[in-house]
């Protein structure tokens, strides 16, 4: 039985702009910088999370428009955005930032209706890192320079020119749309590329806004595209297409094994940033009101639906019990409601296939004989009992084998486990095919740098979880990917080093 009222209102009104801009049958595409509904007519239904309400459709981009997007973007790279000064493209930039920052509520707003964050959530956080990304890539251009290698032969002078690797086919989920849209295109931009980014046909809207967004900003036609689509017509054929030089993509382990094979034939250049099963450490001599307030966020932010997720919580015996209590405790005071709602913290699940998914691996675990403390059940929106809930779902008594504690569940469930010492718990952490994110909780300094010197995870967070910064480099090791957004790694990523040997004799 439900153990949460769920709240069915919104209680916050959406500005008239965003209700204006949600009110449209199709929601049309940017392809070279005119809008535009798919060549074949065809369409994905967009829907709120919240309470089912119909949001208007997508065109399904097909192999046509793909390739008419293709087309712009290598007309517009080869035309005015590879040649133009690098003041002149910063400047281009900066226009485009603040643009997002005046609309960041209104971006918030309409990634709360499209994929069902809570707006306090998305007013707070997505929409001013999503700020801070563009600001801090607008400032590139006139920053990247190639090197003078020293060279060991007599006669030569050696010099690296840093050249944009062409154009960019960028590929994104739907449970960070406004920062990964933000986070894919800025770099991408900055370092001279074009780009075509398709979001994710469950949560596309606010991409489309962004749109409109580099087309006010005045940017030369085709330098941004953005087409809409899901991943098995519209993504693969971005991924093989001969004219794309690279793929960035954010998603899940198959799909990005998918767009490795499909981009195979045409040596893509690839960064993929995939699924976490993360590790979230607390040992006895931590700060626990601290460690236990920030590892419920962990679990439970965004519903469960992150990608660095604390979905697997180590306590050390010593203090295992009273953090599962009060981990417990918590999840019954969530506020479990519409995305809207200013009061939320715990919004609905992305759509039915995912919330059935979710709610699979909850009966299996259960069947393989974890203790579900509290949560797990199917909760209905009041009145219209369309919204997609689950309370936070706590399971002790979880073999480390178990598939609750090695599949990546992307919803409301954290699986707690018991340890003892400190080699016990790397070694327990580090035993999965993820490595993207982890954290520890600790008041010893020495421990500290040993366990993240240990956690073999691209990111490690100590006393403290999921910190985000443009200038700090964010991606996977191991089955989670290769290649990092962000920092001044990502740099790399949208840059080729061109060596010139030039004989001095
Ligand atoms: P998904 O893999 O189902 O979809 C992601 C994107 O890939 C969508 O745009 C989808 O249309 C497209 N896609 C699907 N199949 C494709 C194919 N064969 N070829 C090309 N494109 C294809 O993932 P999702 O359900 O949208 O998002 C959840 C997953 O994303 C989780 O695994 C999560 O961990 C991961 N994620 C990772 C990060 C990160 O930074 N590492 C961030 C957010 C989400």
């Amino acid at each position: 039985m439900p153990t949460h009222d769920i709240t069915s209102s919104p209680g916050h009104e959406p500005s008239s702009a965003v209700r204006d801009f949600i009110d449209t049958d199709v929601h049309l595409m940017l392809i070279d910088g005119e809008s535009v509904d798919s060549s074949s007519g065809h369409h994905i239904a967009a829907m709120s999370p919240s309470d089912g309400r119909e949001l208007g459709a997508v065109p399904l981009a097909n192999e046509a428009d793909v390739d008419s997007a293709v087309t712009a973007a290598r007309r517009a790279y080869d035309g005015p955005w590879r040649s133009m000064m690098p003041a002149e493209r910063e400047r281009l930039l900066r226009r485009v930032t603040d643009l997002i920052e005046r609309n960041s509520d209104q971006l918030a707003e309409i990634e709360s209706i499209d994929n069902g964050k809570p707006i306090g959530h998305t007013k707070a956080i997505d929409g001013p890192v999503a700020t801070r990304l563009a600001a801090n890539f607008a400032g590139w251009p006139t920053k990247i320079s190639g090197d003078t290698p020293a060279v060991s032969i007599p006669g030569h002078f050696v010099y690296t020119l840093r050249q944009p690797v062409g154009v960019v086919g960028a590929i994104i989920p739907w449970n960070y749309p406004l920062i990964h849209t933000a986070q894919k295109i800025m770099p991408a931009l900055a370092c001279g590329n074009t780009i075509i980014l398709k979001p994710s046909e469950k949560a596309s809207l606010v991409s489309l806004r962004m749109a409109e967004l580099f087309t006010e900003a005045d940017l030369p036609p085709g330098v941004v595209n953005i087409i809409t689509g899901d991943g098995a017509t519209t993504g693969r054929a971005l991924s093989q297409h001969p004219g794309i030089d690279k793929i960035a993509f954010t998603g899940s382990v198959a799909s990005g094994r998918a767009v490795m094979r499909a981009a195979a034939d045409t040596t893509k250049r690839l960064s993929l940033e995939l699924g976490n099963k993360g590790a979230n450490i607390i040992f006895a001599d931590a700060d626990l009101d601290a460690a236990v307030a920030r590892s419920f966020v962990a679990a439970f932010g965004n519903t469960g639906q992150s990608c660095v997720a604390g979905s697997r919580l180590f306590v050390q015996s010593e203090v295992y019990s009273q953090v599962v209590d009060q981990l417990v405790r918590m999840a019954s005071e969530a506020r479990i409601g519409h995305a809207l709602d200013p009061t939320t913290t715990i919004g609905p699940i992305v759509d039915r296939v995912q919330l059935d998914r979710i709610a699979g691996h909850i009966e299996r675990a259960v069947a393989d004989g974890a203790t579900k403390r509290c949560g797990g059940d199917l909760l209905v929106a009041g009145d219209l009992g369309r919204g997609y809930f689950m309370g936070p779902t706590v399971f002790t008594d979880v073999d480390d084998s178990a598939a609750v504690a090695c599949d990546e569940i992307f919803g409301p469930v954290v699986t707690v486990h018991r340890f003892d010492a400190e080699e016990e718990v790397v070694e327990r952490a580090n035993n999965t095919p993820f490595g993207l994110a982890s954290a520890v909780w600790t008041t010893s300094v020495d421990r500290a740098h040993r366990m993240a010197a240990g956690l073999d995870t691209g990111v490690v967070w100590v006393n403290t979880f999921d910190m985000f910064d443009p200038a700090v480099p964010f991606g996977g090791m191991k089955g989670s990917g290769f290649g990092r957004d962000n920092g001044r790694e990502v740099i790399d990523m949208y840059t080729e080093p061109k060596a010139v040997w030039v004989s001095t004799k």
